[in-house]
């Protein structure tokens, strides 16, 4: 028993919140607590560095652990690079929730789109045994930049439509809800929350 409530997990060391947003670039964007405040600083921060950034991406499936590794290597050989890559993360997760629930400035939508298209240039097209496939360079971008290239099919695609944010109280996680039913993060957490104080009103 490690102590741990049951929406997070130990992961290498760090705690990261379990993935419940139906989609890695939703998932990302719920890597911190309480969204009420987008510019504000977190309530929780799970991205506390950027090692902790490439063990979540190994966590959700985005890299494969061998990448990780081999960037976490890098990444030593290069702290302040690795801490500038994180920041640019950061702020490219506060521009995308505003992005992906409408409220966004021209300005957020400006950046997100930057750094998609960035993310787009920076791809090879790599001979396969059968064909071909987009990589990018593996450096200290690239966890950033395979994020942003989901983030690009997410805003063009019909998923966009089915984007939900949790109207848990301080939380504003994103979920995809492509049938309409769903209305919680979590009801581990904000749902079971709501529940206990609908009953406290009902007592009262
Ligand atoms: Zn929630």
């Amino acid at each position: 028993m490690t102590g741990i409530p049951s929406h997070l997990e130990l992961v290498q060391g760090v705690v990261l919140p379990r993935p419940v947003g139906a989609d890695p670039v939703l998932d990302f964007v719920n890597t911190r607590s309480d969204w009420t405040t987008v510019r504000g600083p977190a309530r929780t921060e799970w991205l506390t560095s950027y090692d902790a950034f490439l063990i979540w991406n190994s966590y959700v499936g985005l890299l494969p652990p061998a990448t990780v590794s081999r960037l976490r290597e890098q990444a030593g050989g290069k702290p302040a690079e690795a801490v500038r890559r994180l920041h640019t993360a950061l702020e490219f997760r506060a521009d995308l929730y505003d992005v992906l629930t409408g409220r966004t400035t021209g300005a957020a939508f400006e950046a997100v789109a930057r750094v998609i298209e960035h993310a787009s240039g920076r791809r090879q097209l790599v001979r396969t045994e059968e064909s071909a496939t987009w990589e990018l360079p593996e450096d200290l971008a690239q966890p950033l930049d395979n994020i942003a290239l989901l983030a690009g099919e997410l805003l063009t695609g019909h998923a966009h439509a089915h984007v939900r944010r949790c109207p848990g109280e301080s939380c504003g996680w994103l979920f995809l809800d492509p049938r309409g039913r769903r209305r919680w993060c979590s009801m581990a957490t904000c749902g079971n929350r709501a529940k206990v104080r609908a009953h406290a009103a009902r007592v009262r």
